[in-house]
């Protein structure tokens, strides 16, 4: 592999990092709001819980699905799943990090 590829990669993966971090920080914060709105729903408006409860499951598909497309190898693109000890992709050994 010449050593511009292993330097995309690289890149690659840091935007792909950056972009999952977002996700999880936005992903939390929506989570903890709903269940405050969820706790006191006198606190904004008058919002169902059901519909609080849908919007919950919304979130977390939304979150999977762009775990499920963004978090994968930039070499062999599979998903790249908890564990990237090493910094290493854990199905084709690319360097990540
Ligand atoms: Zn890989």
């Amino acid at each position: 592999m010449a050593k511009n590829d292993a330097q995309q990669i690289i890149l690659d993966f840091r935007k792909r990092r950056t972009r999952q971090q977002f996700a999880i920080a936005v992903t939390l914060l929506c989570m903890v709001l709903l269940v405050l709105v969820y706790r006191r729903p006198d606190l904004f408006t008058e919002v169902p819980k059901s519909l609080i409860s849908a919007a919950q499951i919304f979130l977390i598909g939304v979150f999977i699905v762009f775990t499920a497309i963004n978090w994968r190898c930039p070499a062999c693109k599979k998903y790249l799943g908890a564990d990237i000890a090493k910094g290493r992709c854990p199905r084709c050994g690319a360097r990540l990090q």
